[in-house]
């Protein structure tokens, strides 16, 4: 078995950004990862279930840390505008907002570029216990300190924090061959989801995905509104879960044992943008230099934006107010 100080489960944005800054630091910190991420990527940019579109908070953070993103990630179709649908009162607007439309596989490899871990593990941490104050991953690792950045199904969460009490939502998300829209877009249909749906241009494909409460006939009330928007057959089809805050979402964590990411269920529950949340709670978590106390109270502005998000939601999400704000062209 392997000592370490540090074991990081999951290497996306939050855990591989918690490297990236744990790096220049004495702790001994291993990373493990279920993809093959030192295996040549082959630049099909369609492997993770990820709308890929970097907001301006995560671009902001980025370039605080004087991180660029390098062309070859950055799609040739950058959409400058979001064009809203709204199914039951058929309006539809379009509103500015500088997103960057990423090849998502190839931003997780970027950002793994340059990090100072002492050991990458590939393998997926199906085992993880704790023993005598110490965490045991698969038999193979012993660490002081768990990190849980392993995303919306976190192991670490369903082993440490089984009742974390998040909104589960099920995303499915086709690829198609390229269709006539090249436009970020977002749908609006109450009667298949209180949350959303969306295409976007990727490379030549487009994709398309909705995110749908779970128990709630999700594929079959996706594939009624492929067809209704006359959407083609998908050549791949990709569904996972993804999570929504409530109003008072609890911080995670106890002594040397922490989520971060969307792990901790940290995405915005307005739009479902998570990869910003998921690099600030990385910050937050070196900052606090794992003491439980002095993270939860840095968590606590991100625990004030997802309150403020959920009431934006209540101002997109409610159709009467949607109707309005639309007819009133506020976003405009
Ligand atoms: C369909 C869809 C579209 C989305 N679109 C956007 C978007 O356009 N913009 C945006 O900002 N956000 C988007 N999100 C949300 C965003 O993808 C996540 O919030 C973000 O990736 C969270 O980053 P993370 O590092 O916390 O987790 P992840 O990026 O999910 O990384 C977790 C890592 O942990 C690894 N892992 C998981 N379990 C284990 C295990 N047991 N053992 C070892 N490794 C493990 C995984 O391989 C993965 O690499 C979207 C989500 C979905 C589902």
């Amino acid at each position: 078995m392997q000592e370490y100080d540090v074991a990081i489960i999951g290497a996306g944005p939050a855990g591989s950004m918690l490297a990236r800054f744990l790096g220049n630091k004495s702790l001994k910190t291993a990373l493990i990862d279920a993809r093959n991420l030192d295996k040549p990527y082959e630049g099909k940019g369609l492997i993770k279930s990820c709308g890929g579109m970097l907001a301006p908070d995560a671009q902001k953070f980025l370039k605080s840390l004087k991180i660029e993103i390098p062309a070859y990630i950055q799609d040739d179709i950058q959409p400058k505008y979001v064009k809203t649908y709204d199914v039951q009162s058929k309006q539809t607007r379009r509103y500015g907002r500088n997103y960057i439309n990423l090849d998502r596989e190839a931003f997780d490899r970027f950002l793994l570029e340059g990090i100072k871990a002492d050991n990458f593990f590939g393998f997926m941490a199906n085992d993880i216990k704790k023993e005598n104050g110490h965490f045991i991953i698969n038999d193979k690792i012993k660490a002081k300190i768990l990190v849980g950045a392993d995303g919306c199904q976190s192991k670490v969460r369903r082993v440490f924090f089984p009742d974390l009490g998040v909104r589960k939502y099920i995303s499915i998300q086709d690829v198609l061959e390229n269709q006539l829209s090249r436009e970020y877009e977002c749908y609006f249909d109450e009667k298949i989801s209180d949350y959303y749906g969306w295409s976007l241009p990727k490379g030549d494909k487009t994709l398309v995905g909705f995110a749908i409460k779970e128990k709630d006939n999700a594929l079959e009330k996706f594939e009624k509104f492929k067809k209704a928007k006359g959407f083609g057959k998908e050549i791949e089809r990709q569904g996972t879960l993804i999570l929504r805050p409530g109003f008072f979402h609890k911080i995670s964590c106890y002594e040397n044992l922490f989520l971060i990411g969307e792990a901790g269920g940290y995405i915005s529950p307005s739009s479902a943008e998570g990869i910003s949340y998921a690099f600030k709670t990385a910050k937050i978590l070196f900052d606090s230099n794992f003491d439980v106390k002095t993270f939860k109270r840095k968590m606590f502005k991100i625990q004030l934006n997802i309150f403020y998000k959920n009431l934006k939601s209540l101002i997109m999400y409610v159709p009467f107010f949607r109707k309005m704000v639309m007819r009133l062209s506020i976003f405009n």
